[in-house]
């Protein structure tokens, strides 16, 4: 049903650019390639990662990287069979597992670094200790090439948007979703993956906050699926460590241009160095369809400053030019007070964009 609605998600993967930039992406969801998590567990780790301090994991974590890196890249050339690898047992992803539950006994998930212990119950800026699911899904409304999409919904985020569409569940009652743990999370992407879902689409509020928890869940997962990362990438260096051998394929949402805006409209410090840290390490390492959403007032400040960025440090980059923009949750409650985005942005606005993006070479990478 949905390639009536979504032709262009079946004729998008005529595009030259498309395929070659998507390579990976491809591969996986069509099965050709396994999924990173799963060359992760291929990998294995010499001691139990239980038994190791944090230092020791982070450089067991290093080797196995490298590990990884060469069996990936026999993977993807071909010259070694996925099939013929044995399972290991610790392996790599065991590893990122142990690490990332520590991290959440005191929390640095984000670079809010809380420090706060979730296990505990304690919370930081994010609002969620648990793992809170408030929806799971086909998604037929994002990029062509990731319809549909097996999305899911966590609660909690670590931006504080004015303007955000997801308020519920992101800022207001971040825990009002369903528990999960890491089987119950592993046993919803298999049947999103079932149902024709073409990759597993972690968002939010952001998924920032649930990493232990989706990490461990792939532990579980045992069907072949890219794992996509829809995030505003405010990530710890650690965290981005961790994903970087597990996301096939990375969504980041890249707004501002100036630490300012960043701070007025999402209460987030040294946004720019940040997030154009992760965003650049998401090129490096693999497939990427980069978000911009146009603020209406903010084509100088934000819109201009990320494009030219993106231009000049992400080539392989596919780029969204969003206008879906809209005035919700506090901006629409107190448009006085947020006086430069209480409006959609105009047509002139966003011919302003795209034109711009043009004139840079940033591909241009339509929703609909
Ligand atoms: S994920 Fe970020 S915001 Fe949430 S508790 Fe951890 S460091 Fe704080």
């Amino acid at each position: 049903m949905w390639k009536i609605f979504r032709p262009d998600s079946i004729l998008v993967w005529e595009d030259p650019t498309v395929q070659e930039r998507l390579a990976w992406y491809k591969a996986v969801m069509d099965n050709e390639k396994p999924a990173k998590f799963m060359i992760c567990k291929k990998i294995p780790a010499e001691k139990d990662p239980k038994s190791l301090s944090l230092e020791e994991l982070w450089n067991l974590h290093e080797h196995l990287s490298e590990k990884f890196d060469e069996t990936f890249a026999k993977i993807k050339s071909g010259e070694i069979d996925f099939k013929n690898l044995e399972d290991a047992n610790p392996n790599f992803l065991d590893v990122k597992i142990e690490i990332a539950k520590r991290i959440y006994e005191k929390c640095e998930f984000c670079e809010r670094k809380c420090g706060v212990n979730r296990k505990e119950g304690e919370i930081g800026v994010c609002g969620v200790d648990k793992v809170y699911v408030h929806s799971y899904f086909l998604h037929h409304g994002e990029e062509a090439p990731l319809v549909p999409s097996g999305t899911i919904f966590y609660g909690g985020c670590n931006f504080k948007c004015v303007f955000c569409q997801n308020h519920d569940i992101s800022q207001e009652f971040p825990k009002d979703g369903v528990v999960v743990d890491a089987v119950k999370l592993a046993l919803i992407q298999k049947e999103l993956r079932d149902e024709g879902a073409r990759n597993i689409n972690h968002v939010g509020g952001d998924p920032t906050p649930n990493t232990h928890v989706i990490l461990e869940s792939l532990r579980y997962l045992d069907v072949n699926v890219p794992q996509l990362w829809n995030s505003n990438m405010y990530c710890s260096k650690e965290t981005m460590k961790l994903l970087r051998e597990v996301i096939d394929i990375w969504l980041p949402d890249f707004k501002y241009g100036s630490d300012e805006c960043a701070k007025r409209l999402s209460s987030v410090k040294n946004y720019w160095k940040i997030v154009t840290r992760n965003i650049k390490w998401a090129h490096d390492w693999a497939d990427i369809i980069i978000r911009h959403l146009v603020l209406p007032n903010h084509i100088e400040c934000c819109t201009k400053p990320v494009l030219k960025w993106i231009a000049e440090n992400c080539p392989r980059a596919l780029v969204n030019v969003m206008e879906q923009y809209r005035p919700e949750f506090l901006v629409a409650r107190y448009p006085e007070r947020w006086k430069d985005i209480a409006r959609r942005p105009s047509a002139e606005e966003m011919r302003e964009a795209y034109d711009y993006a043009k004139e840079l070479g940033v591909v241009y990478e339509p929703v609909s």
